[in-house]
């Protein structure tokens, strides 16, 4: 089969590799679309969670093509999504229940150490229907359900903020997650959404995503557009929003958050930075602030599925541009282009 191999940093080679064999607890699934995530912008870049030899992509919809004689619930011809990351079930991680933070996640999941989906052809081990494996709703085109990972991470997120009707919540940096991460904070609540961004595009896409204002970073001073919503803080220092997430990977746009967010408010962060970030640790001891980061996701997928069946949040707005499998450098650079793209698939059989 075609399969889109990472070889050093800045070059991902297409070229022919053998297909994916499927043991009795496995399947394989004929990729329709595979999406570039923003953590594959740091493998391709820098070099970062891959190693040479590594087929990427863990964003995909597909056919299930080949079925294991052990796997139960699933059947050949079936359009499905499936969850690339896998936990090993006895780290002392997986027995809290915490799946997403499993210490084998990142060497032995689908495009993480397994090949992953930037090919004709993925394997997914240890299938089960339900937990690894989801068949698509009624109505959700294969495009769409290459978002549903993307938005998985995005649910994580605005649930552990717990967002109310009362919140006002500040989401800076417009790409993928945080596009998401403002339809997830509507759809579970959340009163006003602020969306900042320097993109006029991805602000537009805000504010029909379901953010209340957006803020253009370029033009206006960001943290008095929230402090005009929210207020100043305690001493006419920064503002008082309730939620604050930083989406935007700029690391003095992380100090700004931590300004923005009021005492006894809740700061996430979804972003990976490319340096070490400096901040007022006092002011987060001041406001005794709930600060954690947010990792992928655990058992998010079948709620995101029900989310867009419903209408809550939507997933073909965000995809941006589709590029075949031989193009994928190309579709990397345009993916790099934060002020024309958001979301970029690949699609992987040559027909499609
Ligand atoms: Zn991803
Ligand atoms: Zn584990």
């Amino acid at each position: 089969m075609k399969a889109a191999v990472f070889e050093a940093p800045g070059r991902i080679a297409v070229t022919e590799v053998a297909d994916p064999v499927c043991g009795d607890h496995d399947i394989i699934i004929d990729v329709d679309y595979c999406g570039i995530c923003g953590s594959d912008l740091h493998s391709y870049v820098e070099g970062a969670f891959v190693e040479p030899g590594q087929i990427m992509g863990h964003e995909f919809s597909g056919t299930v093509s080949v079925v294991g004689a052990a796997v139960t619930g699933i059947s050949t011809g079936t359009a499905v999504t499936a969850r690339p990351l896998s936990h090993c079930g006895t780290c002392p991680r997986c027995l809290e229940g915490l799946g997403n933070l499993c210490e084998v996640t990142l060497t032995s999941s689908v495009a993480y150490g397994l090949p992953g989906a930037f090919a004709e052809r993925v394997r997914i081990p240890n299938a089960v229907a339900g937990e690894n494996v989801f068949p698509l709703p009624a109505g959700l085109g294969r495009a769409a359900a290459a978002c549903v990972e993307p938005m998985a991470v995005a649910l994580r997120l605005a649930k552990s903020a717990k967002p109310t009707s009362a919140d006002t919540a500040v989401v800076i940096g417009l790409g993928s997650i945080g596009l998401n991460t403002v339809q997830m904070l509507r759809a579970l609540g959340a009163g006003q959404v602020i969306g900042i961004d320097l993109s006029p595009a991805r602000l537009d896409l805000a504010a029909r995503l379901g953010a209340t204002h957006i803020v253009n970073a370029r033009e206006q001073d960001t943290l008095a557009a929230v402090q005009a919503l929210t207020g100043a803080g305690v001493g006419g220092v920064g503002a008082r929003a309730d939620i604050v997430v930083e989406a935007s990977g700029v690391p003095a746009l992380l100090s700004q958050a931590v300004g923005m967010t009021r005492a006894g408010g809740r700061l996430r962060i979804a972003a990976l930075y490319e340096s070490e970030v400096t901040l007022d640790m006092n002011q987060t001891v001041q406001k005794e602030m709930d600060i954690s980061g947010s990792f992928a996701y655990d058992r998010e997928f079948p709620e995101v599925l029900e989310i867009l069946q419903e209408g809550r949040a939507v997933a073909e707005p965000l995809i941006t541009h589709t590029f075949p499998l031989e193009d994928i450098n190309e579709a990397f650079s345009v993916q790099l282009a934060k002020d024309s793209s958001v979301k970029v698939l690949v699609a992987a059989q040559s027909s499609s």
